[in-house]
């Protein structure tokens, strides 16, 4: 039944594609005309202090709304962006943008966030990047120590040697890496001893599994304490319940990010949710 359905959707395919455009080429287009409009937009989604509940930073995603299809997830218009060569343009409007809107709110309210930014294995791979990502700093006065650009394990695993001097470069700016969805995938633990890495980002199918599962509830809080040792900072992506919280400052883990404390959002509602929330969360 597999091999039929594949062979069905290949037909299909090969049926539609014969007249009109290939889907990847037509998305490409449209995003490349987005990029060009304004009209891919940051969203910020708080990062907190466990033990305080205080927002100390947040992380900056990318959104996307189709003028036809509605939004588009960024797991899938990334991916465009990447194979079409417009990952480049759409990495500095997010960081930008994102700087832009963080030095305003400091201006506004005295806050100082720290800047999480997704960076895609292929614009590390540009020689240029380390420079292009000091300009934006410059011109938006952001501070490179606030500054932590997420990279994920599988682009590491293709041993970009470009990309971890690009690393290199970036740290020697003062601005920190963090390892995203760490426990996804395949060499995490002896890569975690090579590379430069200051911040762990344990995925979100982690704590998602922890409730249900001790063994996994150990394996997280193994993690944690090997990150601690090794002088990392450690972020629980996914924390979506007063339990995940609990069980993660039981476990000593310091920051936390998921829809318990927000979800990605606009920055004048991020500055909304900072004025109403309370710096120490009570109890
Ligand atoms: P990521 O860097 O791991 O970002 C965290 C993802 O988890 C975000 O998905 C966020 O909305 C989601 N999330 C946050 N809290 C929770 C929670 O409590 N539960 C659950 N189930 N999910 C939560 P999003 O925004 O769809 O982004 C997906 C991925 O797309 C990101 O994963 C990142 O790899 C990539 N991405 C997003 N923006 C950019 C960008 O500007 N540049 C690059 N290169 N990649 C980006
Ligand atoms: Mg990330
Ligand atoms: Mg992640
Ligand atoms: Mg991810």
């Amino acid at each position: 039944a597999l091999y039929a359905a594949k062979a069905a959707g290949r037909g299909r395919c090969e049926l539609d594609c014969a007249g009109a455009e290939d889907p990847d080429q037509e998305l490409a287009r449209d995003l490349a005309s987005a990029l060009a409009f304004g009209e891919v937009v940051v969203h910020l989604q708080p990062i907190v202090e466990l033990c305080s509940g205080t927002v100390v930073g947040v992380e900056a995603l990318a959104r996307w709304t189709h003028s036809r299809r509605g939004p588009v997830p960024p797991d899938v218009f990334i991916g465009v962006a990447e194979r079409h060569g417009l990952i480049g343009a759409l990495g500095e409007q997010v960081l930008l943008a994102a700087c832009t809107q963080l030095a305003a709110l400091h201006r506004d309210t005295g806050r100082r966030l720290r800047l999480g930014v997704n960076v895609s294995g292929l614009e590390l791979s540009d020689p240029g990047y380390p420079a292009r990502m000091a300009a934006v700093l410059e011109e938006t006065g952001w501070p490179a120590g606030e500054v932590i650009v997420e990279v994920t394990e599988s682009l590491l695993e293709a041993d970009s040697a470009v990309a971890v001097a690009a690393l290199h470069t970036l740290r020697a700016q003062g601005i920190r890496v963090a390892l995203d969805d760490f426990g996804t995938g395949y060499s995490s633990f002896s890569r975690l001893d090579t590379l430069p890495v200051d911040v762990l980002k344990v995925d979100s199918s982690f704590i998602a599994t922890t409730t249900s599962s001790v063994r996994r509830a150990q394996m997280l809080r193994s993690i944690v304490g090997l990150a601690q040792a090794l002088g990392m900072d450690v972020v629980a992506e996914g924390v979506e319940t007063a339990e995940h919280d609990e069980l993660l400052r039981g476990m000593g883990c310091t920051f936390g990010q998921g829809w318990l404390y927000g979800r990605p959002m606009p920055l004048a509602q991020l500055a909304a949710t900072l004025a109403t929330r309370p710096l120490v969360k009570a109890g």
